[in-house]
């Protein structure tokens, strides 16, 4: 029931594709708190040069430069699947019956599956660039892995991925595609480092954890020469390189005469939602919109809700700078029962501020809602939708509804950031109603925000 001529999916031209990445930091009135070394002192670049490469360390911790070039080799691999289609849903609004226009950025047309490969590309690059042999880093799930591997591939990079054990043995397609992109994948805790070798000695058997993982990662990273460490979400960076989601957004609704009144996206570490976001937040800073910023994240892993905007490591293991974000503790550690990702006990710290400072708002969803919206989603818009991405539609729909009860005819942009097809499991525990609700205690979050570092507060 296309009306107006717009189109169920607009895809912009490959040359259309943004010049320059867009820093949200230098439109803020107010900046993040800095980044501090685990003694309490300002962390500078050169400080972070042993882990990142030189130009990913100064992107993290540039505040003032608000357009960054996108390098001509970076571009030349986003056209191999970009731009992104911008999707109007309507068989969405159709069943809903809700005069709201439901518009969404889709993420997930690459084999990665995932919007990770924006800053896996450009983090690739900047290794490559910089005459780096390898590039090491740790995946949960696995899509950052998987995008990861394919960046490293395509610019000449060796790739050591440090997979958490568990997750390599429930989810063996992922490493077997990795590995198709000829990235060495190891189980963590593993035999090849010294953290890895210590927690096997006292506990053979342990399953692993995304901390242990990236202490593991960063140990290879800093005591191999022409190697470097890579995160995919998070840090600044990343939210730098995401920016690009956002502004393929802004140009395609421009293009269709639109302009979101709410925009929604999950969130995990924060990078797809800080991309979208990026250029609808400079204008709202600006005081050029008044538009709604939703962050939608599981109830079983709460940050923004029920978190504390405090100093921490953004590792289980300790070994990272502190980011003065929204955290449950590093040492919290989500059910087990929780299959819909976004597990990340912290928060970008550029969200967090936003946040804090009334910008944007934040709910909590259970994870059974979240797959009766994936379901939902599926069989009228013909994608299977990634769990993480489906807590942006769970929250999507019910603003819909709220615009039938009203009669607002709003425009709803959210960010599909991926697919679910290694999910499977998780869809499968849902059809056959086996899946659970896990929402930690106040007692729960109280024991792991207890050990938070006692710096700047
Ligand atoms: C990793 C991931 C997320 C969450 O990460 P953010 O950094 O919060 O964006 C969301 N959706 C998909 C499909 C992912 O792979």
């Amino acid at each position: 029931m296309a009306e107006n001529n717009i189109p169920h999916r607009l895809y912009l031209h490959e040359n259309e594709i943004p010049a320059k990445w867009y820093n949200l930091r230098a439109g803020m009135k107010e900046q993040p708190d800095p980044m501090l070394l685990p003694d309490g002192t300002l962390a500078r670049e050169e400080h972070l040069y042993p882990v990142f490469c030189k130009e990913l360390a100064h992107q993290e911790l540039d505040a003032t430069t608000e357009y960054v070039d996108i390098p001509k080799e970076v571009i030349d691999i986003y056209k191999v699947y970009r731009p992104a289609p911008l999707c109007r849903a309507y068989d969405l609004e159709e069943y809903l019956g809700t005069p709201a226009k439901i518009y969404y950025k889709f993420e997930g047309n690459n084999t990665s599956g995932s919007h990770k490969l924006n800053s896996a590309v450009a983090q690739a690059y900047y290794a490559k660039a910089e005459g780096l042999k390898g590039i090491t880093t740790e995946t949960g799930a696995g899509q950052w892995g998987t995008a990861l591997s394919e960046a490293a591939r395509y610019f000449g990079l060796d790739l050591v991925v440090y997979m958490v054990k568990v997750s390599a043995e429930q989810k063996p397609f992922r490493k077997i595609m990795m590995e198709t992109f000829e990235a060495k994948v190891l189980a963590s805790p593993s035999d090849t480092t010294n953290v890895g070798r210590a927690i096997l000695e006292s506990d053979p058997d342990n399953s692993g954890s995304l901390g242990t993982a990236i202490s593991e990662a960063i140990e290879v990273a800093v005591t191999t020469e022409g190697y470097r460490y890579v995160l995919g979400s998070v840090l600044n960076q990343v939210l730098l390189h995401q920016s690009i989601i956002g502004l393929e957004s802004e140009l395609a609704l421009k293009r269709l005469g639109e302009y979101p009144d709410v925009v929604i996206g999950c969130a995990g570490g924060g990078s797809n939602l800080g991309g979208l976001i990026a250029p609808f937040m400079r204008d709202k800073i600006a005081g050029k919109n008044d538009i709604r910023v939703v962050a939608v994240e599981p109830a079983s892993c709460p940050s923004f809700t029920r978190g504390k905007y405090a100093y921490d490591f953004c590792d289980t293991g300790k070994t990272t700078p502190l980011a003065r974000m929204y955290t449950l503790g590093s040492g919290f550690k989500p059910s087990a029962n929780h299959a819909g990702g976004l597990r990340y006990h912290g928060m970008s710290p550029i969200l967090s501020k936003l946040y804090h400072d009334g910008y944007m708002e934040a709910i909590a969803v259970e994870q059974s809602s979240v797959f009766e919206a994936a379901k939902l989603f599926a069989r009228l818009e013909t994608i299977l939708p990634a769990p993480e991405s489906s807590h942006a539609i769970k929250a999507t729909i019910d603003e819909a509804l709220k615009c039938k009860e009203t009669g607002e005819a709003k425009t709803i942009l959210f960010g599909l950031t991926g697919t679910g097809y290694f999910d499977l499991n998780a869809y499968d525990q849902y059809n056959k109603g086996t899946m659970t609700d896990h929402i930690p205690t106040d007692e729960d979050l109280e024991k792991s925000l207890a050990d938070l570092p006692q710096i700047g507060i």
